[in-house]
């Protein structure tokens, strides 16, 4: 099941190893066809090469929307080599085998991340590109494709381990990933053309993926797993490199994101803050005069949860910082930056992983989220929602100080990446209580205040620091009992989305215990 390569047909855009390739190829007797700009980059470094137009007998025309579109070109990637029939059509119309196809697209999604006009992104669709690719991929009985540059060196020693021929296994291979490049290819021009459309909810999608890393095991180890890029090419997002420490695994990558996107809510000008994650959850999260203030801040929320937790710093990661921090065992460190002295403290934890990204993401951010669900895909946009000082409506007669709103806000930030039912108690610009994922409100208010008062113990201090706090909930108080659950845990000041059928009786049970409250008129459900 091998397959002689001797006649190639390259046509790429990016011409990275493009001249290599090419001399490697002619090295080992392959005869060369190439268009435009290919062939010109071969011919220039002194390798033959004949034109596609010459081929063709048709010229490279429409400012090259027409160049490979021709029978002699798709009836010799085509053609079945042991068809009877086949060969008789190629001999009859003088059609020459192409064995292998070498071909990368036009950049279209480039194109669109650099933010290109309406015209500019519809030149960079490629046509005659993908109708090769599929075309040979097809043929993968006798047909070798290729659409990355990465896969060069693979084909050139794939040629030599099979003198000169390609075995059936590697063109399979190639034609599978060939079939995912037009794949997603196609995938970006549909995405781009539903965002100019402003189509929130295009009758037809498509997502596609580049892998980026295998994981070891998924969320349980009898699941397998990988981790693929989206290449959405979204600025505003960034990418963490990792320093130190083991494979990251599902788990880990799931949770640090969760760290991060929470962490990037608090601005590096508003002060150094932390955030400790545990399976999605924040068991902590601060600020500080310093880094490393805010660490033990949010450290001191939870102490019993944050061991093996996720931790996500607003700030370049200092020394002072790291030496709190390697006390006890946690999983992964993502930070802005780390500098040297960091570095150097962590270095001896051979196990945890420190990640560094190149600025924080951007919480305003639009792009969609997606969730598979029997039969299909749920797709919402980003919860880019933000609220504002100015955008909280005093509902209670008593209303919050300058330093409850301060921390309401926190709070409210907080809450936003706590999964629902979130009910998070903050005082000083830290939070005291977390209680997230329960199936009822009060259940969360409840857990929230008990393991404040574990705390406090642990602290050893009189009384839980929920006295005196304030409390975000993600959703509407159906009812009165959570708020006055709150209340009991002592929390003076509340803020919610508002919107109950029975808000006028949440205000005023909360006129009755002496609390002051906002609604944000926003809420934060999160699944
Ligand atoms: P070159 O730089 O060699 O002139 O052009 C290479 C690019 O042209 C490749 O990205 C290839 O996919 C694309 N291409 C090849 N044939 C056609 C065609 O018939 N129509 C269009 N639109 N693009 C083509």
């Amino acid at each position: 099941d091998t397959a002689p390569v001797q006649r190639a047909l390259i046509s790429v855009s990016d011409k990275t190893g493009l001249v290599d390739l090419a001399r490697a190829l002619a090295t080992r007797g392959v005869e060369l066809l190439s268009t435009g700009g290919s062939a010109k980059a071969i011919r220039d470094a002194g390798i033959a090469v004949r034109d596609v137009a010459d081929v063709t007998g048709f010229p490279e025309m429409m400012d090259g929307r027409v160049k490979t579109l021709h029978p002699m070109v798709h009836g010799g990637l085509l053609a079945l080599r042991d068809n009877a029939n086949h060969v008789s059509a190629m001999d009859e119309h003088g059609i020459g085998a192409i064995d292998l196809l070498v071909v990368n697209l036009y950049p279209f999604e480039e194109t669109v991340a650099k933010g290109a006009d309406y015209d500019t992104c519809i030149e960079n669709i490629d046509i005659g590109g993908p109708a090769m690719i599929r075309a040979a991929a097809k043929n993968h009985g006798f047909v070798t494709t290729v659409v990355d540059v990465e896969d060069y060196d693979a084909l050139l020693a794939e040629l030599d381990a099979n003198d000169g021929q390609t075995t059936y296994a590697f063109r399979q291979k190639m034609a599978q990933i060939a079939y995912a490049r037009t794949g997603a290819y196609d995938a970006a021009v549909s995405t781009w053309m539903a965002d100019a459309l402003g189509e929130a909810a295009p009758r037809r999608r498509v997502f596609a993926g580049t892998l980026a890393q295998t994981l070891r095991y998924g969320e349980n180890p009898h699941q397998s797993a990988a981790f693929y890029k989206d290449g959405a090419n979204r600025p505003g997002v960034s990418t963490a490199t990792q320093h130190q420490g083991k494979e990251l695994s599902y788990n880990n990558i799931n949770d640090t994101d969760a760290a991060f996107e929470l962490v990037s809510e608090f601005l590096p000008g508003d002060g150094p803050a932390c955030a400790i994650i545990k399976h999605a959850n924040p068991c902590g999260v601060a600020r500080g005069d310093t880094l490393k203030d805010a660490y033990q801040r949010a450290f001191d929320c939870d102490r019993t949860s944050a061991f093996g937790g996720i931790i996500a710093l607003n700030g370049a990661l200092d020394g002072d910082t790291a030496e709190v921090i390697s006390e006890i065992f946690t999983e992964v460190v993502i930070a802005p930056g780390a500098d040297q002295a960091a570095r150097d403290i962590f270095a001896k934890k051979k196990n945890l992983r420190l990640l560094t990204t190149d600025g924080l993401s951007n919480p305003a951010l639009g792009g969609l989220t997606y969730r598979q669900v029997s039969g299909g895909m749920l797709v919402q946009d980003r919860d880019n929602g933000a609220i504002a000082l100015d955008d909280l409506k005093v509902v209670t007669q008593k209303a919050p100080t300058d330093a409850q709103l301060a921390d309401l806000l926190f709070a409210w930030k907080v809450a936003k990446h706590v999964k629902s039912n979130a009910i998070v108690y903050v005082k000083d610009g830290a939070t005291v209580g977390v209680g997230a994922g329960q199936m009822s409100r009060v259940d969360s208010t409840r857990i929230a205040a008990r393991k404040s008062l574990d705390m406090a113990e642990v602290l050893g201090l009189s009384a839980p620091l929920t006295r005196g706090s304030v409390v975000a909930s993600d959703a509407f108080f159906p009812f009165p009992d959570g708020l006055l659950t709150a209340a009991e845990a002592g929390a003076v000041a509340v803020i919610q989305p508002g919107g109950s059928m029975r808000d006028d009786d949440v205000i005023k049970a909360a006129d009755e215990a002496g609390l002051a409250m906002v609604f944000t008129g926003m809420r934060h459900f999160r699944h």
